[in-house]
């Protein structure tokens, strides 16, 4: 058994040493996911117990549990895993402490960032070089508005030696109490950060992390989301101010200059920050847009008109009564009533919208320069090569585009001259894109409304539905191939296009073994076999980063679109050495806008950001928690006949009857028309409209996760009362 005995300074408080143990117990006693020490009393029963020193005075001292655990400031580097997890702890133990209170906590204290003015007096004890780096900080601390942050008693001291983590890369425990204070809650959350930038090769993208998931547990107020990076340089600057003063008193104590080197460091760095840069990156973590959506006066009904008057009427709009939306950030979106709506659907602001890393390199790349791709230029082939890395190896020639449709185009071009072909074989319910040839290759579009059924040159072969296609149950794959085998002998086949999972289609995963054994017939007969992974790729399919080798197979082309460039129009064509060679043939093929130096800057972010952040990590564990909680909705709510996804790319099935499997298309467009009103954005897709689509932008929580399954719940409840 191991133990930690504390024996407190002389100076220490009785009534102080009682608050901490309080505290203790408090936290221990609130289920969080945390572990705290337990207080061993002495013999006699005391929890606080007090020994002499040589000189004859008398220290108290406590014994507490030992907590097993490595110090976050021995771990490197720090994963974004490990950071939510040391944001998570953060914010349940202010969320908790909330409901705390003690008189002691009501102190003077000169670690408290409200008092930094002592700090400030210290910094003639700096080196004269050091004060500019430190004095803009006070003046910003100056203007804090303090009356703006709400306050609590707070531990006050998460510097990376008193946070423990466990081999799982988890926060078990946030130890040492002797800093509580009463005080701004959101300083608690500054300490950690100015800890958790040191040492960073991007101090504020790791400080956002801790953020964002502490915001998820502990939602900031935006007043405290502005005061945040300037009360965490704040810390900085007082730990090296108080370090000098310090060693001046005491030169041989090394411990008073433990962070120093390091701190100092950071403080030269963020110099050269811009402030709004943090600012930006921590109400991104937050969800905050980046200016407020003041109240927009615009009259929806006058929108609605100049849109009749100027817009084609073929462009539809959403919801019964549209929303007019102003603003977004992250995975929520603003409309100009300054309502917040959670987006559960929009798979193109992947990384979130508005991520301000994408938004600044698009926005510096084109102030510097944009042009086509026929002059040398760096960020195109870093960006190829980036992107081609996470391919297999046989994928690597890249062709860069502006859209999923302009990529699909060009990979029918490639498949048509590599095989001297052209008929293609499609699956139902597909869609890939709006160009004439793309609607002919669409069922989604020639067999909807206004559509003129499927042309003479395309094949379309059944969709692999799981649940209420041609063949039903999970072991389906080797009764649909087939049919791609018998397409195949039908025709002279260019290429099968298939999205690696069907998303206009119905949020289909493709049976095992399917997409395998139909690219083995269709390359059989000198087909090209191409994945459009315009929906699905990018790393929301958790456990793999594209969706087609969650399916098991490898494409000769890939097609990409939407999430790549987060919102600005990039799309992506890769395909082999041999069917590169063939569409070589001489003519040129010349593209605008496609791989522009902003594009490719922008792309580059996206990846950057996808990598960073543990995104494709946060789409499987968010994703597969989701996809059981929707299960369990399923077991309440009759209508939900089936649930299925991988990853953030999920449906949900809406039926009148689990035996007949009735489309209850009415009730999915209902209930997407109720959500909204509950402030959940989704959509309803599917050969009869019928399967709510899920598919988030990739910072997607399991708060939001919990969140869209409680209102669907609700929505379902109130829409079967209603009929
Ligand atoms: N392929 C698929 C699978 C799509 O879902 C879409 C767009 N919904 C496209 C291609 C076309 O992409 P874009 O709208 O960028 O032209």
């Amino acid at each position: 058994d191991r133990y930690v005995l504390k024996i407190a300074n002389s100076a220490e408080s009785l009534e102080f040493l009682r608050l901490q143990n309080e505290l203790i117990e408090f936290l221990a006693g609130r289920g969080l996911d945390l572990q705290f020490p337990r207080i061993i009393p002495s013999r006699s029963g005391e929890h606080i117990s007090s020994i002499p020193d040589p000189a004859g005075q008398h220290h108290f001292t406590r014994l507490f549990t030992w907590i097993e655990g490595v110090c976050l400031g021995e771990i490197h580097p720090h994963t974004p895993r490990m950071l939510a997890s040391l944001g998570r702890a953060l914010g349940q133990m202010d969320a908790a402490l909330a409901g705390f209170a003690h008189p002691a906590a009501h102190r003077e204290f000169h670690w408290d960032l409200r008092a930094a003015a002592g700090a400030r007096s210290c910094i003639p004890a700096l080196p004269a070089a050091r004060c500019a780096l430190v004095e803009p900080w006070f003046e910003r601390w100056q203007r804090i508005e303090w009356e703006r942050l709400r306050s609590s008693v707070i531990h006050n001291d998460g510097n990376d030696y008193n946070v423990l983590v466990n081999a799982a890369g988890q926060v078990v425990t946030i130890l040492d109490y002797g800093d509580v204070v009463y005080g701004a809650t959101v300083c608690n959350l500054a300490v950690a950060l100015a800890y958790v930038m040191l040492g960073k090769a991007d101090p504020i993208a790791a400080a956002a992390q801790v953020v964002s998931a502490y915001h998820e547990i502990f939602p900031l107020n935006e007043a405290e989301v502005e005061a945040l990076y300037l009360l965490a340089g704040m810390r900085l600057c007082m730990s090296v101010c108080y370090a000098a003063h310090q060693t001046k008193a005491a030169p041989g104590n090394s411990y008073l200059n433990i962070s120093n080197a390091p701190a100092w460091a950071l403080l030269e760095r963020l110099a050269n920050v811009p402030l709004e840069w943090p600012l930006q990156m921590f109400r991104f973590a937050c969800g905050i847009p980046l200016r407020s959506p003041s109240r927009v006066t615009s009259d929806l009904q006058d929108l609605a008109e100049r849109r009749k008057r100027n817009l084609g009427s073929a462009l539809s709009l959403s919801y019964r009564r549209p929303v007019h939306m102003v603003a977004a950030s992250r995975q929520y979106m603003y409309d100009g009533g300054g309502r917040r709506y959670l987006d559960c659907v929009n798979n193109v602001n992947h990384v979130g919208h508005c991520h301000p890393a994408v938004v600044r390199a698009a926005a510096e790349q084109m102030a510097i320069l944009n042009t086509n791709t026929r002059y040398l230029h760096e960020t195109v082939l870093e960006y190829s090569a980036r992107l081609a890395a996470t391919l297999p190896p046989e994928l690597h020639v890249v062709y860069l585009v502006n859209s999923g449709s302009e990529a699909n185009e060009l990979a029918l071009r490639m498949a048509r001259a590599h095989t001297g072909r052209s008929e293609v074989i499609v699956i139902e319910g597909a869609y890939h894109g709006n160009t004439s040839s793309l609607v002919d290759l669409s069922p989604y579009k020639f067999d909807g409304p206004g559509g003129r059924g499927c042309p003479a040159w395309v094949h379309k072969v059944p969709l692999p539905d799981c649940y209420r296609g041609l063949y039903r149950g999970p072991h389906t794959g080797e009764a649909y191939a087939p049919h791609v085998a018998q397409a195949v002998a039908a025709g002279k086949i260019a290429a099968f296009f298939a999205e690696s999972a069907p998303g206009c289609g119905g949020q289909i995963i493709l049976p095992a073994g399917y997409l395998n054994q139909a690219f083995a017939a269709v390359r059989a007969a000198g087909g090209v076999c191409i994945a459009d992974e315009v929906q699905t790729g990018l790393g929301r399919a958790g456990r793999h980063f594209w969706m087609f080798e969650a399916a098991g197979a490898i494409p000769d082309i890939v097609t990409l679109g939407k999430p790549i460039g987060n919102g600005h129009p990039l799309g992506a064509v890769i395909t082999t050495t041999a069917i590169a060679q063939s569409f070589a043939n001489g003519m040129e093929y010349f593209n605008t806008f496609g791989g522009n130096p902003v594009s490719c800057a922008a792309g580059l972010a996206v990846l950057d950001a996808i990598r960073d952040e543990g995104l494709q990590q946060n789409a499987l564990e968010t994703g597969d928690y989701l996809l059981n909680i929707l299960r369990e909705l399923q077991g309440r709510h009759a209508m939900v006949g089936d649930v299925r996804g991988a990853g953030l790319f999920l449906g949900v099935e809406l039926v009148h009857d689990r035996e007949s499997r009735e489309p209850a298309t009415r009730e999915a467009a209902e209930i997407v028309e109720r959500m909204k009103d509950r402030g959940v954005l989704l959509s309803a897709d599917g050969p009869a409209h019928n399967v709510l689509k899920i598919k988030p932008p990739l910072v997607f929580s399991q708060a939001n996760a919990a969140f869209l399954a409680e209102q669907l719940d609700a929505g379902l409840n109130q829409m079967s009362e209603a009929h």
